[in-house]
């Protein structure tokens, strides 16, 4: 009912049809993208709700069955991924003038945790392009912002954020993608490693290195670009089979003499690594709630299989040493979410939010680890065959530790980040 609601509201017109409703678009994004007006409030507001509701239901009715299927295929899920488009639950972040909403990353953060409890393989491909479109956001000018963002509110199309390579993910600094300015153009050769949208993105934003001296500071040595897709020489490589998240499209992708115009180029020669690094702060909080997401599924699909499983004449969860698991894992369900919460805030309000954005990725990714293994726990035997859900969310939740930043390089952030407030 709700739904049916929802899909006829002025919101929901306003989603579809992304490019044409700038008007309920600002007025949507000003009900919802300004937390914090009226103090410290745990209250979504109502179009906030209504999202929540739309993409739950969406989740739970659509993703939910279909994930098994994606899982073993691990066929790229676009039906789903159009369906979402065409519900508004994609590109809601990409500013008004370009034909999106607006919004804010809190508001990403409640859609991306409701489609996570669906499937994580076809959220992280959706949370791909906040982050293949981010550095764009942040950066990009008007003309590169309304031809590469206005172009996604106008079909399903998806991009991606092509940094790491074989030989450095955690340390930036060390790619070694070269662009050579020639001319009005860049002329790019190197290889780049576990692309998610790798190859299916219209557009990638690269991170390149523009400066030979490798003495130069990498806040000078880099540059980012947008480029796309079918420029000649850009290779993306085989689909990688992963341990979980299987259906999400991670590749390697190989850059050989690939020209770019420099109007491509973000800001400047030289501002790529803090756009990069930059962008982070605001997919993170999403990325927190993706993980949230999982683990609030794994304690959903635990509670309900101890409330059905007997032994020694009772039900699992009537024995102690099993509903203090589900009680263990909701504290942690219950924090992930405040965390992934005030780093969103935070960020939205226009704050500095490393700090927060650290801490929600890092504990989330942990606790999403721990109540994928606590259900397998809870299930038994069963927890551990793929007929039963856990063992797939077991599965899929590692990835949040690795990704976007690893756990140990969160902690990294997280200290720097704590100590430099008393060095002060
Ligand atoms: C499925 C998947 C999808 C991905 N999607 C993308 C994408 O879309 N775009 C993109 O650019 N990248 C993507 N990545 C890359 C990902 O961000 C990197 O794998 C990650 O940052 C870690 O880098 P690495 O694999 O090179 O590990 P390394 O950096 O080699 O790290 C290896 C280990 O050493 C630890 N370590 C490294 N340095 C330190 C340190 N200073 N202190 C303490 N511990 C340290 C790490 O935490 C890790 O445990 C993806 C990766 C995967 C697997």
């Amino acid at each position: 009912m709700l739904f049916t609601k929802v899909l006829r509201s002025g919101v929901q017109a306003g989603l579809r049809c992304q490019s044409t409703s700038a008007q309920a678009s600002a007025k949507f994004a000003a009900a919802t993208s300004k937390p914090g007006h009226g103090g410290f409030s745990f209250e979504l507001t109502d179009q906030q709700k209504e999202f929540q509701e739309l993409s739950r239901k969406f989740a739970r009715e659509e993703i939910v069955p279909a994930a098994p299927g994606y899982d073993k295929s691990g066929e790229y899920p676009f039906p789903l991924i159009k369906r979402a488009w065409e519900l508004g639950l994609i590109n809601g972040h990409i500013p008004e003038d370009c034909g999106g909403m607006g919004l804010g990353i809190f508001d990403a953060c409640i859609i991306t945790e409701e489609l996570a409890y669906g499937c994580t393989g076809v959220q992280t491909a959706i949370e791909a392009n906040y982050l293949g479109q981010m550095p764009v956001i942040i950066a990009g000018n008007d003309a590169q912002q309304k031809k590469y963002l206005g172009r996604m509110t106008e079909e399903p199309l998806m991009c991606a954020y092509c940094v790491t390579e074989p030989g450095a993910g955690s340390d930036v600094a060390g790619i070694m993608t070269r662009a050579v300015r020639k001319g009005d153009d860049y002329v790019i050769n190197g290889q780049k490693m576990w692309i998610t949208n790798g190859g299916k993105a219209n557009w990638y934003f690269l991170l390149a290195r523009t400066e030979a001296d490798p003495k130069c500071p990498a806040s000078k040595a880099f540059t980012g670009f947008i480029v796309d897709a079918d420029t000649p020489g850009l290779q993306p490589g085989r689909k990688e089979l992963n341990m979980g998240q299987r259906c999400s499209d991670t590749r390697g992708i190989t850059f050989e003499d690939v020209v770019v115009p420099k109007e491509n180029v973000l800001i400047g020669e030289g501002a790529g690594f803090k756009i990069a690094m930059g962008a982070f702060d605001k997919t993170r909080p999403p990325v927190a709630a993706g993980a949230t997401g999982l683990a609030q599924r794994a304690l959903d699909e635990a509670t309900k299989y101890a409330l059905e499983r007997k032994t020694f004449g009772s039900l699992i969860a009537e024995h102690q040493a099993v509903s203090f698991i589900l009680a263990e894992m909701a504290m942690k369900v219950e924090l992930a979410r405040m965390a992934y919460q005030r780093s969103a805030w935070e960020v939205d309000l226009g704050h500095r939010n490393t700090y927060y954005a650290s801490i929600a990725k890092a504990f989330a990714g942990d606790i999403a680890n721990q109540c994928a293994s606590d259900a397998v726990q809870i299930f038994g035997g069963n927890g551990f065959n793929s007929e039963y859900p856990v063992e797939k969310l077991m599965r899929d939740a590692k990835i949040y530790q690795i990704y976007e930043g690893t756990a140990q390089i969160q902690r990294l952030i997280i200290s720097r980040e704590h100590l430099g407030k008393y060095k002060q």
